[in-house]
């Protein structure tokens, strides 16, 4: 068969057969117009038209294919769906309008009243709120335990568990799940189990070779990678998706064809962006190692992090966030952040500029003194999520901090 190749408005999916991660996050989930332009157009538009009344009723009664409503239906969205779907390895996508958007999205549709979810404690704040306070109102109880130590998540399930809801690493401890042992519990139990890959995103780490189920993304951190938007995303079975879709349908938590487009592009430079926040991570890590005001670096890439080996199996990388506790308390923690000149002081992570936070009384300071106590998160902890910036000059910047701890 011979191709005309400006006839392609669609590169047909058998031509990606095989590729690596890193050509998928170019080359997947590209539609072409009849303009034949190169990037990929943006269809900010709410509704679709119909050649005729009888297509309008085909396409609302399901039996025909297409557009209809931008709720639910989006060219832009769907591009930016089939390529991370494709990269993760899942059969389908369903973005949303924030990482929040995307858990709530699975947990209506995928949970009913009476239904318990397992947790690890690790999870980002607001997750935590989301099933200590929400869900929790509809009848859906969740048990947080820690996400290392299984013999906890044996004992913690009911004969009403229906989902197990990780992230590996974890933040800010950067703990990491053994996701095969967990995959084996959950379907033993009947239960979904649910992977946060936002620290890892597909270029370091695809759940599904591990036995996921579903993997969510914060596509609002390195999936954009530059800070602009808020967005989010659920992967996994055509089966599990047309739920998750079938809420988003009817509940209106969207992804906008704007943002879209923004993740769908960044998605493009991520294989190249993660290696150079792993790259700079661990060399920061190790160094930061050795100097004397540092207690310790939790960070999966060193070998004195417990997990180590585990991580090695599980990833490609080690990712761009890590966490040290120096020595004092938390006037010593702030001290060393004031005195950074070059890198953020915020909370958002997975940007190309390098961050930093503490944890304790910013993206976790929410947790009551118990929770943050059994999370691990303490006075003097300091979270940098690691940037592409030159690693020297992060160091001149971090060396700032600790001298401000040595007068
Ligand atoms: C930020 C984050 C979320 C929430 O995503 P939003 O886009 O801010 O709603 C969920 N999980 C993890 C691991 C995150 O870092």
């Amino acid at each position: 068969m011979t191709h005309r190749r400006e006839e392609h408005t669609f590169i047909p999916e058998s031509d990606l057969e095989g590729v690596s991660v890193d050509t998928l996050a170019v080359r997947a989930g590209q539609h072409r117009t009849s303009q034949l332009e190169h990037s990929d157009a943006i269809f900010p538009t709410s509704s679709f038209v119909y050649g005729s009344a009888a297509q309008a009723a085909a396409r609302f009664g399901g039996d025909e294919e297409g557009n209809i409503y931008s709720r639910f239906t989006n060219p832009t969205v769907q591009a930016f769906e089939e390529r991370i779907a494709a990269m993760e390895g899942g059969e389908r996508a369903v973005a949303t309008a924030s990482g929040m958007a995307a858990i709530l999205a699975t947990c209506m549709a995928l949970l009913e009243q009476g239904d318990h979810v397992v947790c690890s404690r690790g999870v980002f704040g607001t997750t935590n709120v989301l099933f200590q306070k929400y869900l929790a109102k509809f009848g859906v109880s969740t048990t947080f335990v820690s996400l290392t130590d299984m013999d906890a998540w044996r004992e913690a399930i009911t004969d009403r568990t229906r989902l197990l809801f990780i992230e590996t690493p974890s933040n800010p401890l950067c703990e990491v799940a053994d996701m095969t042992a967990l995959a084996a519990l959950a379907r033993e139990h009947n239960a979904l189990f649910v992977v946060d890959n936002c620290f890892c995103t597909p270029v370091l780490q695809r759940p599904f070779e591990f036995g996921a189920d579903i993997v969510i993304h914060s596509a609002t951190k390195y999936l954009d990678g530059q800070g602009r938007c808020l967005g989010g995303v659920v992967v996994g079975s055509d089966k599990l998706m047309e739920e998750v879709f079938g809420f988003l349908r009817s509940a209106g938590p969207t992804m906008s064809p704007f943002n879209a487009w923004i993740f769908h592009k960044g998605l493009e430079t991520l294989p190249i962006r993660m290696r150079a926040h792993c790259e700079n991570a661990l060399q920061l890590a190790r160094w930061l190692e050795q100097q004397p005001a540092v207690e310790k670096v939790y960070y999966a890439g060193l070998e004195s992090h417990p997990q180590h080996e585990l991580a090695s199996r599980q990833q490609d990388g080690y990712g761009g966030v890590l966490s040290f506790t120096v020595r004092g308390g938390q006037t010593e923690a702030w001290a060393f952040i004031d005195a950074t000149r070059m890198v953020s002081i915020t909370g958002n992570l997975g940007d190309v500029k390098t961050t930093i936070t503490h944890p304790g009384t910013t993206t976790h300071g929410r947790l009551s003194p118990e929770d943050k106590a059994r999370a691990g998160i303490t006075d003097n902890l300091v979270r940098l999520s690691v940037g592409v910036e030159a690693l020297e000059d992060l160091k001149n910047d971090m060396r700032r901090g600790l001298q401000a701890l040595e007068t």
